[in-house]
């Protein structure tokens, strides 16, 4: 796997979860679909560290932090970020 990001060739990549991905998992939950019509690799995006945070993910979690992304410096959500603090 590649990063999707034009012209990159990296291959570390994060698996990145499309914010679409919770509606399909709510439906799942409410029952108004099941698990074999869910076609998950369309909720899926492919990025090398480097960026994610441009497409507005947290490079740690795979979480998509919406518009503007909620991002650290770093590129860590707020989630993340408070767990590296607490490991320093
Ligand atoms: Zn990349
Ligand atoms: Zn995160």
């Amino acid at each position: 796997m590649t990063c999707q990001h034009e012209n990159c060739q990296r291959t570390v990549v994060v698996d990145c979860l499309k914010p679409e991905i919770f509606e399909r998992v709510r439906a799942l939950a409410g029952g108004a679909v099941t698990v074999e019509e869910v076609n998950w690799e369309d909720y899926i995006e492919y990025y090398c560290l480097q960026h994610c945070q441009a497409h507005g993910y947290c490079w740690h979690c795979g979480l998509h932090q919406g518009a503007p992304p909620r991002l650290d410096g770093e590129g860590l959500c707020d989630g993340c970020a408070e767990a590296q603090k607490l490991d320093e």
